[in-house]
């Protein structure tokens, strides 16, 4: 099976983390910063904070915003259920704004329509490693004053006019999960230029304790106060040892995740069945995902095809609202968000990760190709 993602370990990465497992920190030592300044400095924000996990970002993000019972956040549907379950962890709602039907990014224009003077924040997902329209997002967050989060689990590498995702947004929020762009095993990141914010969601990843046990050690002191309440989302030394050598190679794994993607867009060009998401010009697409669209009725087949001849082909993702859970708690039903909804149909994820073959690309294509047309 050549599946739709993959992580790539090497001996230098095996090596960073057994150094790491010798030294005399397992957890919240040394290497938990360097990695945060490294990430920091590498995406071009003031601050990281390392977290657990992509969800443990994106609820240290909403924590860190204040968001709580009666706010109201802004969110796509054609996401991972944690972009909108975040909102929900702080008793918020979430608000879902449609998409733009050629990339499946949340399109400015719906997300204007759903504010209400209950928005505390607006959360862009930057699908399949494309950035959102930042231009238009960051106006409208500053006339009406509400602050932005970017969704950024699947863009990590990306860019939007000239700037780096992980800089384009109030917060931003990183998954380090074994098919996202860099692993930890499980782990998380939230960058912003923001230093309350960022002490926020220091305290939040700890129980709320105003100081860790590493600064304590280093003080000599044993004082500490739980001043609100937190959970443990830490991030271990062991992982963060694997981050700082993974996101030595975050260029180069990029840039062979687009060499893949020109391949496919080449292959598809003028075949009308199998059409490729739009990328707008003045991005650099981080490819997390390659997603086509195929005609609804034969979905199902080409999917189910695909998968027989061992192409481990996916959906991201059925609009979140009509999961069983939000259609329950908020009372959701289809027809929200016809865009994301008609997309739904659609679309398949063919592989792209950086340890693909050309010979592995040409395997997909082929059948692709063969399968569509049937
Ligand atoms: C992966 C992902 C997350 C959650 O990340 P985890 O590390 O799995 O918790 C959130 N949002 C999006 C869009 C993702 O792809």
């Amino acid at each position: 099976m050549i599946p739709y993602g993959r992580q790539h370990i090497d001996d230098e990465d095996i090596q960073a983390v057994v150094e790491a497992l010798r030294s005399d920190w397992l957890t919240t030592g040394p290497k938990v910063a360097e990695f945060e300044e490294t990430f920091a400095q590498c995406v071009g924000a003031k601050y990281a904070v390392a977290v657990s996990s992509g969800t443990a970002a994106l609820h240290s993000a909403m924590y860190a915003l204040g968001v709580g019972p009666g706010d109201e956040v802004i969110v796509p549907p054609m996401t991972f259920a944690a972009s909108a379950n975040c909102i929900v962890y702080q008793g918020g709602t979430p608000v879902f704004a449609d998409v733009e039907p050629d990339t499946l990014l949340i399109d400015p224009i719906q997300v204007e329509r759903k504010i209400t003077p209950r928005t505390k924040a607006i959360i862009a997902v930057d699908y399949a490693g494309q950035p959102c329209n930042y231009d238009e997002l960051q106006s409208i967050s500053n006339n009406y004053n509400i602050p932005l989060v970017a969704d950024a689990c699947h863009a990590l590498g990306g860019g939007h006019s000239g700037r780096r995702v992980g800089s384009l947004a109030d917060l931003n929020a990183f998954s380090l999960h074994p098919v996202k762009h860099i692993t930890t095993g499980e782990g998380g990141v939230i960058t912003t230029d923001n230093e309350k914010f960022a002490s926020r969601m220091k305290l939040f990843r700890n129980h709320g304790i105003d100081s860790d046990h590493y600064q304590r050690e280093k003080e000599g002191s044993w004082a500490y106060q739980m001043i609100d309440l937190g959970y443990n989302y830490r991030l271990t030394d062991f992982q963060c040892a694997l981050g700082l050598s993974q996101l030595k190679k975050l260029d180069q794994w990029v840039a062979r995740r687009r060499e893949i993607a020109s391949r496919y867009d080449a292959a598809f060009n003028g075949v009308t069945s199998v059409r490729p998401l739009k990328v707008m010009p003045n991005v650099d697409h981080a490819y997390h995902l390659y997603v086509v669209r195929v005609p609804a009725k034969e979905r199902e087949q080409i999917f189910r095809s695909l998968r027989a001849e061992g192409i481990g082909v996916n959906v991201h993702y059925r609009p979140v609202y009509l999961h069983p859970f939000y259609r329950q708690r908020f009372g959701t039903k289809s027809g929200l968000c016809p865009e994301a909804e008609r997309a739904y149909e659609e679309i398949i994820t063919l592989p792209i990760f950086p340890g693909m073959t050309d010979e592995m690309a040409e395997t997909v294509i082929e059948a692709v190709k063969r399968i569509g047309h049937g």
